[in-house]
């Protein structure tokens, strides 16, 4: 079985923002060699979050609105995690609902998905760099 780990960076100027690395994470799966396996791609924070869906401008805008009206930014004072001194209470919690990783299954060499599927970075606290996990298995 081989094995495969490497970690992708992201430095977002905005607080909050959904980016596709569909062609990120393509390329680790040809550098990794695996032709039938599965791939792992996590944030290594807890702040952001992985997710496969639509790369639709709209559909984006939708999930900063619904999730605004979910856990806002502001007032920060509303949050009990931001009295020890932090502000992204907000940022935690959107990244509960958006989740943590996407597991995805590699067959012939290429990753197995429907035709609108694509996988996002949703970073909730940016400004600062991020680490963003792959991990490939298989054969
Ligand atoms: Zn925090």
């Amino acid at each position: 079985m081989k094995s495969y780990r490497k970690e992708l960076f992201f430095q977002i100027p905005t607080r909050r923002a959904i980016i596709n690395i569909t062609q990120q994470v393509e390329a680790c799966i040809k550098e990794s060699g695996v032709k039938e396996g599965l791939c792992l791609v996590n944030p290594m924070h807890i702040t952001a979050s992985i997710f496969i869906n639509d790369d639709e401008s709209g559909l984006h805008a939708d999930y900063e609105r619904w999730l605004e009206k979910l856990a806002p930014e502001k007032p920060h004072s509303q949050y009990q995690h931001n009295e020890t001194g932090e502000d992204n209470a907000d940022a935690h919690l959107k990244r509960t609902i958006m989740g943590r990783e996407a597991v995805m299954a590699i067959t012939a060499g290429k990753l197995d998905f429907g035709t609108w599927e694509r996988i996002h970075y949703a970073e909730f606290d940016g400004m600062r760099k991020k680490r963003v996990l792959v991990k490939i298995i298989g054969e």
